[in-house]
C-alpha cells in the first residue's frame, strides 16, 4: 500500500469556526470569491464587497478556494487557534 511522504501532507486543520478578513484596499471586486462561496461572499454593485467574517464550518473549504482565487489575495483565513491555514493558490 503507499503511503504520502508525511512532508507532503499537511496538518490535520483545527476543528471548528473560522475568522475570515478581506483587505478591502486591496480588493477589485473580481468576484472570484463570490462564485467559489456564494454565502459567504456577495458582491454589491461594482465594488461593494459584503462577506461573512466568522462563516459556519461547513463553509471552510468553499471559503479556502475563494482565498486561493482571490488574483490579488486579499482574502485572510485564520483558524480559531488564530494559525492561518496554507493556502493553494496554484491549485484553482
Ligand atoms: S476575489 Fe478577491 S478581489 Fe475579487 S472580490 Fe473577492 S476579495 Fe475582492
Amino acid at each position: 500500500m503507499a503511503q504520502a511522504h508525511p512532508y507532503m501532507t499537511p496538518p490535520p486543520a483545527p476543528s471548528g469556526s473560522i475568522h475570515v478578513v478581506v483587505d478591502l484596499n486591496r480588493c477589485q471586486a473580481y468576484a472570484q470569491c463570490c462564485f467559489f462561496a456564494p454565502s459567504v461572499f456577495t458582491l454589491h454593485g461594482e465594488e461593494a464587497l459584503w462577506y461573512d467574517p466568522e462563516p459556519d464550518a461547513s463553509q471552510r473549504e468553499h471559503v479556502l478556494r475563494a482565498a486561493a482565487a482571490c488574483p490579488v489575495q486579499a482574502i485572510i483565513v485564520q483558524w480559531r487557534d488564530g494559525s492561518e491555514p496554507q493556502i493553494n493558490r496554484g491549485a484553482v
